[in-house]
């Protein structure tokens, strides 16, 4: 298994880029992933080639790339198994479109005196817009505690779930600590007391099999960069009975019906959410990225870095003073750790000058990082060009840095 995977960062030329004269190790992939030639490849000739706008364009040029856009939306619908593409929005990331939601969903449903449950472990991007929304409306934000393994407390997040909830937003995968949250569970549980969820899929749909239906996901949200795409582009998914009922984010081109003075009426979906000129480069590519992750399987990608993760996992483990933090049971490409009494900041600098890539911080966590009483972590994320010898070198590397302090 290992060999198949390595013979794909051949696709990825920045991974035989030196740094400070040595190899890159590239371990900062929660962050943004590497992208495939083809990728690339896509980006480059969308521009050269085929570089139109879309929509309303009676030439040549211009109903092509309406058609390849259209396409991708098709492409990520059935990705993640959608209903239908018109129940796809293209957006700039993960972050836009939870504020779409925390928008729209917002202005819809959400009164005074009224609750957003979200947990303790979000990305900060899961947390502001909802707070944003609580200020707006006189609404209060609710908290879903873990214990100390960084595991979801059911019984308390259960007890939470009252008639004043609108809307539960959690995360599937945490960008800190790896867990991955019993989504389906808590989707379960909120539907049952009428409370709809959204799913922060921003560290999971590039590293596990997310069926929207399965799951009975009321929003999903995730980011294209971080699924070997390109910057710029991400995907809301609404229900499309959902999505009908909650007013556009922004105003524009694009997501009108008819424009008067007197009266706007809106356009159907998925474009009444898509004001102004959408990344039409960005969608293709995105569309390319996942044929990409979907000719390996995800699967398969999930089982190799499931077994990367383990392997690190254990080997770092034998580092004196080693302490990894979040040892959920259930955990996704992430590891996060502390050195003995090193400083996250020292560790990941020296990690640097070795050409290790590492993120170091509250990793836009801060919440989380007070909950574990911490200052921060060094944080390794995986994807599936890295292999076994990258983690022997981290692992080399912090035993040498120990010997440092
Ligand atoms: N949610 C999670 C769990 C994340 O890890 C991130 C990015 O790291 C985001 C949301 C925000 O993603 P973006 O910056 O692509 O909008």
């Amino acid at each position: 298994m290992d060999s198949f995977f390595k013979d794909l960062r051949s696709e990825f030329p920045i991974l035989s880029r030196k740094i400070y004269g040595k190899d890159l190790v590239y371990l900062d992939n929660g962050a943004t992933t590497q992208k495939p030639r083809r990728v690339v490849e896509k980006i480059e000739n969308g521009y050269y080639y085929s570089n139109a706008n879309i929509h309303r364009g009676v030439h040549y040029l211009s109903q092509r790339a309406t058609e390849a856009h259209e396409a991708a939306r098709e492409r990520v619908g059935r990705f993640i198994n959608a209903d239908s593409a018109s129940e796809i929005i293209f957006t700039r990331g993960t972050t836009e479109s939870i504020n779409l939601v925390a928008f729209s969903f917002g202005e819809a449903f959400c009164k005074e005196g009224d609750e957003i449950v979200v947990s303790v472990m979000e990305h900060h991007s899961n947390i502001v817009p909802w707070q944003m929304l609580c200020e707006r409306k006189k609404m209060s934000l609710k908290v879903i505690p873990m214990n100390d393994r960084g595991e979801i407390l059911l019984d308390e997040y259960k007890a939470l779930l009252n008639p004043k909830v609108r809307l539960v937003a959690i995360t599937h995968v945490s960008n800190v600590i790896g867990t991955i949250n019993p989504v389906k569970e808590m989707i379960a549980l909120a539907h049952a007391a009428g409370i709809k969820v959204l799913v922060d899929g921003a560290q999971s749909v590039p590293h596990i099999r997310l069926d929207v239906k399965a799951i009975d996901a009321d929003f999903l949200a995730f980011s294209g960069h971080k699924i070997y795409g390109p910057t710029g582009i991400g995907v809301l998914y609404g229900k499309a009975e959902l999505l009908n009922q909650i007013p556009p984010y922004q105003g524009g081109g694009e997501m009108i019906d008819q424009v008067h003075f007197e009266k706007t009426t809106y356009n159907v979906l998925p474009y009444k959410f898509e004001a102004g000129t959408p990344d039409f480069i960005g969608s293709i590519a995105l569309s390319e990225a996942l044929d990409f992750v979907d000719e390996i399987g995800i699967e398969r990608i999930e089982a190799y870095e499931k077994s990367l993760l383990e392997y690190a996992t254990m080997e770092l483990m034998k580092i004196d003073g080693m302490r990894i933090i979040g040892t959920a049971a259930d955990k996704s490409a992430v590891l996060s750790f502390l050195l003995g009494n090193i400083h996250p900041f020292d560790v990941g600098t020296l990690l640097d000058h070795l050409g290790i890539a590492v993120r170091i911080g509250h990793h836009c966590a801060q919440p989380l990082i007070e909950r574990l009483g911490i200052d921060g972590t060094v944080r390794a994320s995986f994807a599936l060009y890295n292999t076994f010898e990258e983690v022997d070198v981290l692992v080399k590397a912090l035993k040498r840095i120990q010997t440092m302090f």
